[in-house]
């Protein structure tokens, strides 16, 4: 199999056990010339800003970086709307050769016009960077003309990877959060890393109100502008993606004191040792007892749902690529929880600390990729047998171009899969993907 991989990718390439002693090249620039899988610094950024509901997005470029949208993203709202809409400046030729600076400015001023968002975020991409257009001083000028925020997010999607736009979203964050005030110490907490797809911050929300633990701020999904300026004041940020969000939790530490802890809401461990360890850490007297309360009655109440399926699962295969680690490690306890093995696992982004989680967490055999192409994990999830794909929507084609399986865990998915309730329709999507008829005729 190595000999089909290019050289300079063979360090991002593990066998758990085999290679136990090698370190995974990851948290690196992806190869040049081998297709990678990530998004651009700028997808990056957006992902992590886009589920703001009242605020507005303008795509400083070409018009084709806009069109990743809310369409493709799709966080739901309990409020605003306005977050759905997209602006870009379509940057044609002859701004490209005597700049776009006046475009920008002309396009913050009609959004204003029209809709007096009370924040806008302005993303320059590849070409706006390639020309350099001052973003920051269009939208300097901007908050001063009409008194919103208009924050500049600096994402040209060559000048890093997806990571490096997660942290400039993190950055574009704390400058919306308010300094120097009084920041009274409350009982809440923020949730961070979680973009309310398929309403999951809800559910976690509603199990937080059941244990009595108030939410301030949840970064970003179901957020508004007046929620997120009060997140200042919480006594602990839980953070549940933390490829995107950790960045942040350590700028609102260093900035604000407020400790921070990882805690994943996907399977039924990791929801429960999250939820004991946010009543121990900030709950009143009494949280503990009502979180156990819940972890009874709902762990009894979705167990004739997961059963059946789980029958039907024993000893299948799983490969997992996913965005972040901390996701991937999550799934490979569900997928144990289900009595399946994880025989891939890779992801675009993960760090060396969860890359050693995995190693130590999946079978002697099992491959761990860090950014892989897709010529990778064809050849990979041939030689394992794969029964199933986890992935987000470029993986979706080459599960079902290969006759297996494909659970969507990103952005586009429209059955929650976190908590109690995400067990549930887990168990039930892979169910149904791994023992769907279809594959008995579609097999390559
Ligand atoms: S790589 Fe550049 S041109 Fe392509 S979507 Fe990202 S910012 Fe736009």
């Amino acid at each position: 199999m190595r000999d089909h991989i290019l050289e300079e990718r063979q360090r991002s390439i593990v066998r758990a056990r085999t290679d136990a002693a090698k370190d995974i090249r990851c948290d690196a620039a992806s190869v040049s010339g081998a297709v990678s899988q990530r998004a651009c610094v700028y997808c990056g950024a957006r992902v992590v800003l886009n589920p703001i509901t009242d605020a507005f997005h303008i795509i400083h470029g070409p018009i084709g970086c806009a069109s990743y949208t809310w369409d493709i993203r799709g966080s739901l709202s309990s409020g605003s709307e306005l977050f759905r809409n997209s602006f870009s400046t379509d940057l044609q030729e002859k701004d490209i050769v005597f700049g776009g600076a006046a475009k920008l400015s002309a396009a913050i001023d009609e959004v204003m016009a029209a809709y007096a968002p009370k924040l806008i975020f302005v993303y320059a991409t590849c070409i706006a960077g390639v020309i350099g257009d001052d973003v920051e001083a269009v939208c300097r000028k901007a908050e001063e003309r009409w008194g919103s925020r208009v924050i500049p997010v600096k994402s040209p999607g060559f000048s890093g990877n997806k990571s490096t736009g997660y942290r400039l979203a993190c950055e574009a964050l704390m400058q919306l959060l308010p300094r120097g005030g009084e920041h009274p110490e409350s009982a809440g907490i923020n949730i961070l890393g979680d973009y309310n797809l398929a309403g999951e911050m809800w559910i976690i929300k509603n199990y937080m109100k059941e244990i009595g633990i108030p939410v301030l701020a949840g970064f970003t999904g179901d957020s508004s502008y007046e929620s997120l300026i009060r997140a200042p004041a919480a006594r602990l940020n839980v953070v549940q993606c933390a490829g995107s969000m950790q960045y942040l939790a350590r700028r609102m530490e260093e900035t604000f004191n407020i400790p921070w802890i990882k805690a994943s809401f996907f399977g039924i461990e990791d929801t429960c040792a999250a939820l004991r360890q946010v009543a121990d850490l900030v709950g009143g007297p009494g949280a503990r007892r009502k979180a156990e309360a819940l972890i009874r009655r709902e762990t009894k109440r979705v167990e004739r749902w997961t059963r059946p399926c789980y029958e039907r699962l024993e000893g299948r295969k799983a490969a997992i690529f996913v965005g972040g680690g901390f996701k991937a490690i999550s799934l490979v306890r569900q997928f144990r929880e289900m009595g399946m093995q994880t025989v891939l696992v890779g992801t675009q982004t993960g760090s060396a600390e969860e890359y050693e989680v995995l190693k130590a967490l999946v079978d002697a055999d099992t491959v761990i990729l860090d950014d892989a192409n897709p010529a990778e994990l064809e050849a990979f999830m041939r030689e394992k047998g794969a029964d199933i794909l986890v992935g987000g929507v470029k993986e979706r084609p080459l599960a079902y171009k290969l006759g297996i399986g494909f659970c969507d865990h990103n952005h586009e998915r429209k059955r929650p899969l976190a908590g109690f309730e995400g067990l549930k329709n887990f168990a039930a999507e892979v169910n149904m993907t791994v023992n769907s008829p279809v594959w008995r005729h579609a097999r390559v």
